[in-house]
């Protein structure tokens, strides 16, 4: 454990806003960034931090920064601004969701100047993130990782060293295909169970408490089957994370089934505007299906 330690954060979005708050909770957070500032400013007034005017001023008083962006060449950006402001032997804890080779790079343009990087996308989504309570899944230097504790205990439970640079990043790809699959397999029996005028709720209670039980059909299954799609999980935004699966499955010359029908239903769902529903909108493409055949 280091007390000391003077954390900076960077991207108060969705995420990224109760991510700071946690770390202002267990003491460590100095500064705070937003690209639009009124957010930083709004969190310098509720926790007492540096509302920061750019990303160098930030870095000149933090010994860690966690960012939490958007896409890959937006972790660049931060990353460029950040080298080279940055002491020697500062770390930077990056919970966006990009690319392995993304991270890959991000970790050898601060090598060079003397600071650690982690690649640590999570899982668990806002309410993971208000409750400090999200699996993180860390690719990077172990000595990094282990100065990097205090910092990501404040923000997850479950925290996973899976390698070097890139191993969180890969492991989060495995993560969004696993879930376009169980969604897309959850959608379909659902609609199917509703065309043989099946008793919903029952099918739910009787078929998430056998083999095919899963988070989604248990949490996601009684709100979908009334035509209702709570977030949850953006349809656009895990339309971003298989993008970037199928650019590391296409960099192995290989194409990802499961995937590759996920997106061409995203596309067709955001297309309708509803780009913005949780994913278990999917519902409505499958319900679809049986439309005026029976
Ligand atoms: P969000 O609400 O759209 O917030 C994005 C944040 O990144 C904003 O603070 C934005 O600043 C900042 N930003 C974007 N580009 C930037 C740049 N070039 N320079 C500086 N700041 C920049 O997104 P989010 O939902 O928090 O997601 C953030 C990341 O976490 C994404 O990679 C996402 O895939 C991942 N994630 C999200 C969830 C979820 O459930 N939402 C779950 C797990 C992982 P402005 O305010 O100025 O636009």
């Amino acid at each position: 454990m280091n007390p000391t330690l003077k954390v900076g954060f960077i991207g108060l979005g969705a995420m990224g806003y109760p991510m700071a708050m946690n770390l202002h909770k267990a003491g460590l957070l100095t500064a705070a960034y937003n690209r639009a500032f009124a957010k930083a400013a709004a969190l310098a007034k509720e926790t007492g931090c540096l509302a920061a005017r750019d990303i160098s001023a930030l870095a000149k008083r933090c010994d860690a920064v966690v960012m939490c962006v958007s896409a890959d060449q937006d972790v660049l950006e931060v990353v460029d601004a950040l080298a080279g402001n940055l002491k020697n032997g500062s770390l930077v804890v990056d919970c966006s969701t990009v690319s392995a080779g993304t991270a890959r790079s991000a970790a050898e343009r601060l090598a060079q100047h003397g600071v650690g990087f982690l690649d640590c996308p999570v899982s668990g989504g806002t309410e993971g993130a208000r409750h400090g309570t999200l699996a993180i899944m860390c690719g990077g230097d172990e000595k990094v990782f282990a100065r990097a504790q205090p910092v990501l205990a404040a923000l997850g439970k479950r925290i996973v060293h899976m390698g070097a640079a890139g191993a969180g990043q890969a492991t989060k790809a495995v993560n969004q295909i696993a879930v376009a699959g169980i969604a897309q397999a959850v959608t379909e029996a659902l609609a199917f169970a509703e065309a043989e005028g099946l008793p919903l709720d029952k099918v739910i209670d009787v078929v998430g408490s056998g083999a095919a039980g899963s988070w989604f059909l248990n949490h996601r299954g009684p709100s979908m089957v009334r035509g209702e799609y709570p977030l949850g999980f953006k349809v656009a935004l895990h339309r971003k994370d298989l993008d970037i699966c199928q650019r590391m499955a296409a960099a192995r010359g290989a194409q990802l089934p499961v995937v590759e029908m996920t997106q061409v239903h995203y596309r067709r769902l955001m297309d309708a505007g509803h780009g913005d529903e949780d994913i278990s909108s999917l519902f409505r493409l499958k319900r679809a299906l049986f439309a005026g055949k029976s």
